[in-house]
């Protein structure tokens, strides 16, 4: 058997062209641009990166953009009065905090700063809140988790009355991802890194999602026959036949799952361009909110 290829690329980019398409309308009614503020503590090469790409993925649907950039000495103060700031700033849409922040940071503190209607993130912790409420919606869902069920859902995944097992429990994908699962009725079981049995309980799974950044740990032999397998895990390995050296995969054995799996996302090109994608979307919402 081999799986349906489900092309995170492609729904990326319908998600993108929606997007630019209510971005249009928007703006041509008069009412204001949606706009992104993002902000960057430190000289991280790979967070400098992300917030590029989120920059010009912005430009390229028809949004604005701000970026904010603090060098890593920054106080936890400067970088609080910048959040404030841009919280009282009517012409900011959405706020993003590139994270890791230096450790001297306490991140926590400054995620609960925002806005709860300028975080598109969706990490303050009354957005998670309202996640984990029954009855209560946040208004706005951790980008990569969206993105993961989005994919299930484009796909034809049922998820109603699914076995659903998560891999990782981190804030931002782990526990956001089975929340969503939870409110969605599928019955969920979150691993991590001292559950005695993976295999087993992965085994047992219509739907993985696997997101604890280890190369190809989940196997062939863990996946049911026909599940649903959600991979976002990014990892680079060396490759010499590559220029830079290096390759990047996911935490499933993406050669051996997909002769079992009845669904599976490639690594690159699976979940990865879905988290800027649902990003936008989220951007999107913030400002119709603010400004319907
Ligand atoms: P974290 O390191 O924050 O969390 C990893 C989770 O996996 C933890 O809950 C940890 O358990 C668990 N874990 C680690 N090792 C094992 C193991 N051997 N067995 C079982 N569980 C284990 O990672 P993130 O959630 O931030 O990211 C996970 C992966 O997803 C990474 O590869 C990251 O690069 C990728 N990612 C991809 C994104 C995308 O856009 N595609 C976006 C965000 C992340 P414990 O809690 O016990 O420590």
């Amino acid at each position: 058997m081999t799986a349906q290829l489900i092309d995170g690329k492609l729904i990326a980019q319908q998600v993108r062209e929606e997007v630019a398409a209510a971005v249009a309308k928007r703006t041509a009614a008069g009412k204001t641009k949606p706009t992104l503020a993002t902000v960057l503590v430190g000289d991280r090469p790979d967070s400098a990166a992300y917030v590029t790409s989120k920059g010009k993925a912005c430009q390229e649907l028809g949004m604005g953009s701000v970026s904010e950039h603090l060098p890593a000495d920054a106080t936890q103060e400067q970088v609080e009065a910048l959040v404030r700031k841009l919280n009282a700033n009517k012409g900011i849409s959405g706020i993003l905090v590139q994270l890791p922040m230096p450790s001297h940071i306490d991140e926590e503190r400054v995620l609960s700063l925002i806005n709860i209607e300028k975080d598109v993130d969706g990490f303050s912790p009354l957005n998670i809140g309202r996640l984990a409420q029954k009855g209560r919606e946040p208004l706005f869902v951790p980008c990569t988790p969206y993105g993961c069920i989005y994919l299930l859902e484009k796909s034809g995944v049922k998820i109603e009355g699914a076995n659903a097992v998560v891999l990782g429990r981190s804030n931002i994908v782990g526990m956001p991802a089975a929340l969503l699962l939870i409110g969605k009725n599928a019955t969920v079981t979150v691993c991590h890194s001292r559950t005695k049995d993976l295999p087993g309980t992965v085994r047992q799974a219509d739907i993985v999602i696997a997101a604890i950044g280890r190369t190809e740990m989940v196997r062939g032999d863990w996946v049911k026959p026909g599940a649903a397998v959600i991979d976002v895990g990014i990892n680079a390995v060396p490759d010499a036949t590559k220029k830079s050296g290096q390759r990047l995969v996911g935490d499933v054995n993406f050669a051996e799952a997909k002769e079992v799996a009845g669904f599976i996302t490639p690594v690159p090109g699976g979940v990865g361009p879905m988290t800027i994608a649902m990003l936008m979307k989220n951007t999107f919402r913030a400002a119709e909110i603010q400004n319907p």
